[in-house]
């Protein structure tokens, strides 16, 4: 058989077919010449698309990071829970905001006194920020630990006391490791890992593993407190448990949440708002830092 050329079918559809790329090819070059030839840019049409991406750390609504200026140290940022026309739970006389605002500010004191440790303060005054906010903001300084404190209440039973300590449930994490893969083709980072243009499987894998060493310090940083508390502080019965708390839900930031003792107990309230019990609660929550960090760095 001779080529398909000599059919006379064949031969008309490649005539077509070249002088429809010749009509496309036409076409391009005049759009080409017409858009150099007219001042697009000039008009507003631009040919890209530019994002003005914030600068890390100038995002509005970011607090100060006291302590060493050397952002090779460690970062610990303190949360002091509720505020604002949010006054959590009350009892005693007293309102969580503003016990749980004390302890946070001798938190920080006491661990810029013991130098070393940057520390950052979500709220350094009586205002109300959401969770997702707290959360965020240890996040967007990139902190290497993430403590919200706050004061339990009981209602009624107020023979109820100690403190106890949180960390995300692994339900609440197995969620947010479905949200973070399902997120994959957006620019986002776990530990410094780049996910934008990570396939699918590759982004779940890394969010999960992410998620799993970040519960599992979390946890750590937990039981250090309780460690160090022993002989010091008040714990519940059960000081260890975990649930799905949404300032907790930080897929790369180590997070815990203190519930430092009982409002509605008269000796935990009393030992939260008075001087004496909020140094024993930054000294014990300051060596639990102290210890976390050094294993860290030496791991
Ligand atoms: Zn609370």
């Amino acid at each position: 058989m001779g080529p398909a050329a000599l059919n006379p079918v064949a031969m008309s559809s490649r005539v077509q077919l070249w002088s429809d790329a010749l009509a496309l090819v036409v076409l391009v070059t005049g759009l080409y010449a017409l858009g150099a030839a007219l001042p697009l840019q000039r008009m507003g049409y631009g040919y890209a698309v530019r994002f003005e991406l914030p600068a890390a750390g100038r995002k509005i609504g970011l607090p100060k990071i006291e302590g060493p200026q050397d952002a090779s140290r460690p970062l610990v940022v303190i949360d002091a829970g509720h505020g604002g026309h949010d006054p959590g739970a009350s009892g005693m006389g007293y309102e969580e905001k503003a016990l749980t605002l004390g302890l946070a500010r001798t938190l920080r004191d006491r661990v810029l006194a013991g130098g070393g440790i940057r520390v950052a303060m979500t709220r350094e005054d009586d205002h109300f920020l959401a969770l997702a906010e707290r959360r965020d903001i240890a996040r967007a300084l990139g902190a290497g630990l993430f403590i919200s404190i706050h004061a339990d209440s009981a209602g009624d039973e107020s023979g109820i006391t100690g403190a106890t300590i949180y960390t995300l449930s692994a339900k609440a994490s197995d969620e947010t490791a479905a949200r973070m893969a399902a997120r994959e083709n957006r620019a986002d980072r776990i530990n410094g890992v780049e996910l934008e243009g990570q396939s699918d499987t590759v982004s779940a894998i890394l969010a999960d593993l992410s998620q799993r060493r970040v519960r599992e310090e979390s946890t750590e940083l937990a039981g250090l407190i309780i460690r160090e508390g022993k002989g010091l502080m008040a714990f519940h019965p059960t000081p260890r448990r975990s649930a799905a708390f949404v300032v907790l839900k930080s897929p790369d930031v180590p997070s815990v949440l203190f519930e430092a003792g009982y409002i509605t107990n008269p000796e935990d309230a009393q030992r939260l708002a008075s001087p004496e019990g909020r140094q024993r609660f930054a000294e014990v929550v300051d060596k639990a830092i102290r210890v976390y960090f050094a294993r860290q760095a030496g791991a």
